[in-house]
């Protein structure tokens, strides 16, 4: 579900917080772990509370500097427990995470974690295009690492299921906005037309069938273009249907 998303933790102090967000992610689905100059890596404690999840360990990348983590990368979020005086632009964990999904159709994205006790530094953070910080408790906001990455891999999550394959999807295969309103009732109003003239329903009601057709364009949602063409089949069809028959 996420091949294109990578969890990168910077810095990380404690292996044990490794093993938790390595949990973390595979109970969420996501499998690639980039760790950015580990303090202690690998290490037995990692692998303990990682409990079923030691293949994401095995097969994590490691690399010195974060640049490298996201070299390949076209949209990069970074999390913090705090806000800064950094001009980046802020999103929800709601609002992250479904840039994210939709963006991972097209390219490779990266969700960056900082160091236990001090979080992200300036320069990292700049490195990034947003950040997204979970809203906790303003008094209290800094959850431990591994529960920070559970939150957001569960909003990844979420969103993976409920919004993007579609408009993802849509990303990659249209060009064009979809149709208007007034341009697909005018193309359900050609289709209805088509079907009584080909004498489709054979004195059967209408109204099922064309709820049916109705809801298959709807969430097909087509685009101006794709309805030009369907309603040039229609027309030609009417065409061969009105001219009087040869023989
Ligand atoms: N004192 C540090 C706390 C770091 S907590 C700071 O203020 O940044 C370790 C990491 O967990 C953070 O760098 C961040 O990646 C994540 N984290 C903790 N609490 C978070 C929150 N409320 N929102 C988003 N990320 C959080």
């Amino acid at each position: 579900m996420h091949d294109q998303l990578r969890i990168v933790l910077v810095g990380t102090q404690h292996p044990g917080n490794i093993g938790s967000a390595a949990r973390a992610m595979k109970t969420m689905g996501l499998g690639r772990l980039v760790l950015v100059s580990p303090q202690r890596f690998p290490h037995p404690e990692a692998v303990a509370l990682a409990a079923g999840a030691a293949d994401v360990l095995d097969n994590a990348v490691v690399h010195e500097r974060l640049e490298d983590a996201l070299a390949d990368c076209s949209l990069v979020v970074a999390t913090t427990a705090r806000r800064r005086t950094v001009p980046i632009p802020e999103y929800s964990p709601r609002e992250a995470a479904l840039r994210l999904v939709q963006e991972q159709a097209s390219g490779q994205v990266a969700l960056v974690f900082g160091r236990e006790r001090t979080g992200l530094e300036n320069e990292e953070l700049q490195l990034c295009h947003a950040s997204v910080s979970i809203p906790a408790n303003p008094d209290y906001s800094s959850l431990n690492l591994a529960a920070a990455v559970q939150v957001l891999a569960y909003e990844l999550r979420v969103a993976a299921l409920e919004h993007a394959p579609a408009e993802a999807d849509r990303a990659t295969t249209i060009d064009e906005l979809p149709a208007s309103h007034e341009q697909l009732e005018a193309f359900f109003a050609h289709l209805a037309e088509l079907l009584r003239e080909i004498d489709f329903h054979k004195g059967k009601t209408p109204d099922i069938v064309l709820q049916r057709l109705r809801r298959l364009f709807q969430r097909a949602r087509p685009d101006p273009r794709e309805l030009r063409i369907l309603r040039g089949i229609f027309s030609d069809t009417q065409r061969l249907l009105r001219k009087p028959s040869d023989s």
